[in-house]
């Protein structure tokens, strides 16, 4: 019996890895992030699955649940939002498993940064602009550590994505204005890969009343940084003048 972290992605289940899809539709017992993981994701699981939405449950609650599926040598798919390693809280549910001596697997996901990037059709790196990306948040009852509070981060000008901070927006555009100015564009993503999926583009400026005009207060990316501006420097990876290991010049 095992206990499987599985990574259910940014919400279209074709977005799904193989892995996550088989184990879903083996699945006897699965505890799902009913607020992140979409319907759709949920639907490959077999009617006669047990089925438990952590967003109601403490923490000793799915232990519980995992003792109950280890008794009856079942094994539990535990389903997170995008990746189970960024925001995951899968740390606490760990320690907990290892006391009680009960095996698990970890199984990762398209992560909802990359769902973003996707729709925003961008890339995050650009040479000479931003070969860094940094993923973080805003401090919400969770404080930041001191050092890795956004002022200090942005003042690096690598390409910042910010996850559960969509309603602190607002609170963290003037710190991002002082290191990226007020003409960079900044992409707010909401339900990335959902059917109701939004994409607001903007600067620092406008982004503010643009995503308040969309009434953007949950579920949502923000990805801010000069490699989003089109035409960012470009690679010289497929320059014609450019020489690498694997290819010569051709003028
Ligand atoms: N493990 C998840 C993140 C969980 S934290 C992952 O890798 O994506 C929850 C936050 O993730 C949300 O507040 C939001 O900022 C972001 N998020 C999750 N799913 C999203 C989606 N489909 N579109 C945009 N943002 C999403």
């Amino acid at each position: 019996m095992k206990v499987f972290f599985v990574g259910g992605g940014p919400g279209d289940p074709e977005l799904l890895t193989v892995k996550a899809l088989r184990l879903l539709r083996q699945c006897r017992c699965c505890i799902y992030a009913g607020s992140l993981v979409s319907p759709q994701v949920l639907a490959h699981l077999p009617a006669g699955a047990a089925r438990y939405d952590s967003v109601t449950m403490t923490l000793e609650q799915i232990i519980a649940v995992c003792r109950r599926a280890q008794q009856q040598e079942i094994d539990v798919v535990r389903l997170h939002s995008g990746d189970p390693s960024i925001y995951g809280a899968i740390g606490e549910q760990m320690l907990q498993l290892d006391k009680l001596g009960i095996a698990y697997e970890v199984v990762p996901g398209v992560s909802s940064f990359q769902a973003a990037a996707a729709a925003l059709k961008t890339e995050l790196t650009a040479p000479e602009v931003s070969q860094t990306v940094i993923l973080t948040r805003s401090a919400g009852r969770t404080p930041l550590p001191a050092e890795q509070e956004v002022d200090r981060l942005a003042a690096s000008h690598a390409t910042l994505c910010l996850f559960l901070s969509v309603q602190k927006l607002g609170e963290l555009v003037p710190a991002l204005v002082r290191h990226y100015g007020a003409d960079c564009p900044i992409g707010v993503v909401y339900r990335a890969s959902w059917p109701d999926q939004k994409i607001v583009r903007g600067t620092l400026d406008d982004i503010v009343a643009k995503v308040a005009a969309e009434e953007i207060s949950r579920t949502a990316m923000i990805i801010v940084g000069r490699a989003l501006q089109p035409g960012a420097a470009v690679s010289r990876l497929y320059s014609d003048q450019f020489s690498h290991g694997y290819r010569q010049a051709t003028s």
